[in-house]
């Protein structure tokens, strides 16, 4: 397939390639056990093009904040097939949800059991819920573990089994099935399989204490994908037919969709999509180190965990013709990379081997279509927003740049009182 020249690209810009959404959302509709739904979680990247492509092939919309649901809306995904997530939520956010078509939500409290049943009520609809559970034991070999630990995410398993009343029973509400969504980023098919069969299991045993045979089975995900490194997706052979044996034994209706089985990802379906291409813009010596200034940093990636571990300038991936650029400059114990940034955090790496980048080349970074722009620090220090540019294969459908607005806000603000001893 033609490649688009990034060299030639208004830098920084973030480019995605549709074709390889298309891939990814390929791949893992065969990993998963059939028949089931598949949810695309928007904070991964919730960028228009994407949303199309997702949601052409099949996908629904998994949200957890009003930013999302406009984002899943504008996208033309249908509000009565959203599914939206979260700790915790407003009562205005849920209040406009529901107005804007929004009915199954995720909960994990009675507290917010009662928020829903108010709201339900205050509109005149019925709403229903996915409760999200806590289960007892963490998913062996994970380390961002969700579930088995203290979280705000779900409800433990023995608080709904020790006072299931507490979470039924409400007049505008239809319990229709469990959200069990564990851990993150695994690449191991056989941990995998262990989050499922603990998920399958809990569901199993509140199926009983709930007393209700469950409409859904939110079965989570957690499917992992390369991030900031060069490499591919990980493949679940085996994993289609695992979790259908699991499901076979405890949920037998499954494969005539009683329950519906549901997953849900974000980084497995966007990740291998998105590359950054940003320049080099300074090159520079300090006590005796090189020192190669980038015009992205973590305002535009890694925002969420910093940079500073990821090597992610990879020589590859710099135009390899040029003499002295396959690696670190002789005798080099590694160069400091760094974005533009006023702040010592803003480092892609300090030890790495860097390229010899002279000002003006460009670094491509790939792996990083989910978790990239969206979950950075884009508002510190008014750097331009970089470019993101769409592609499907070699040819270019789109090019655009966010931009954040500050408004005016129409409520009378209290005016500041009058303090004892004012000199005015
Ligand atoms: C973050 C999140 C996801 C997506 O996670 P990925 O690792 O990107 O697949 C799915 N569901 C819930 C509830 C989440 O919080």
């Amino acid at each position: 397939m033609p490649e688009i020249d990034l060299a030639a690209l208004d830098t920084p810009a973030y480019v995605y390639d549709l074709a390889e959404v298309r891939r990814s959302h390929e791949l893992l509709r065969r990993a998963l056990p059939r028949p089931s739904g598949l949810y695309y979680s928007l904070k991964a990247n919730p960028h228009p093009a994407l949303l199309g492509c997702l949601r052409d092939r099949g996908c629904r919309a998994e949200v957890s904040s009003p930013g999302e649901l406009r984002a899943a809306l504008d996208a033309g995904f249908p509000a009565a097939e959203v599914l939206y997530t979260g700790p915790a939520k407003r009562d205005e956010d849920v209040r406009r949800a529901v107005a804007l078509g929004v009915r199954e939500f995720s909960a994990d409290s009675p507290r917010s059991l009662d928020q829903l049943d108010g709201i339900a009520g205050e509109h005149g609809v019925r709403l229903r819920y996915l409760l999200r559970v806590n289960a007892n034991e963490p998913v062996p070999g994970v380390g961002l573990a969700m579930t088995g630990v203290p979280s705000q995410f779900g409800a433990d398993v023995d608080w709904v089994a020790g006072r299931p009343r507490a979470f039924t029973g409400r007049a505008n509400l239809d319990l229709v099935g469990l959200h069990l969504y564990m851990a993150t980023n695994m690449t191991d098919e056989d941990h995998l399989v262990e989050q499922f069969t603990i998920a399958i299991g809990v569901a199993a045993r509140l199926r009983d204490r709930l007393g209700t045979s469950f409409r859904t089975l939110d079965l989570g995900g957690g499917f992992g994908a390369p991030y900031a490194h060069a490499g591919e997706l990980p493949r679940f052979p085996t994993l289609a037919a695992r979790v259908a044996a699991l499901l076979d034994r405890d949920f037998p209706g499954w494969r005539g969709g009683a329950p519906e089985v549901v997953f849900e990802s974000g980084r497995y379906l966007t990740s291998t999509c998105g590359r950054l291409v940003t320049r080099a813009l300074e090159v520079k010596w300090s006590h005796g180190k090189r020192i190669v200034v980038f015009e992205s940093g973590i305002n535009h990636l890694g925002g969420m965990s910093g940079l500073r571990r990821v090597p992610v300038i990879s020589p590859d991936l710099v135009d390899p013709n040029r003499p002295g650029v396959t690696g670190a400059a002789a005798g080099e114990d590694g160069a400091l990379a760094v974005g533009p940034l006023c702040t010592p955090l803003d480092s892609w790496t300090r030890s790495a081997a860097v390229p010899d980048f002279r000002p003006g080349e460009v670094a491509v970074v790939p792996n990083v279509g989910a978790y990239g722009l969206s979950a950075s620090l884009a508002l510190f220090l008014g750097h331009p927003m970089p470019a993101e540019v769409v592609v499907d294969g070699g040819r270019v459908l789109e090019s655009t740049r966010l931009a954040v607005r500050r408004e005016r806000l129409a409520a009378a603000l209290p005016q500041p009182f009058a303090m004892a001893g004012d000199l005015s």
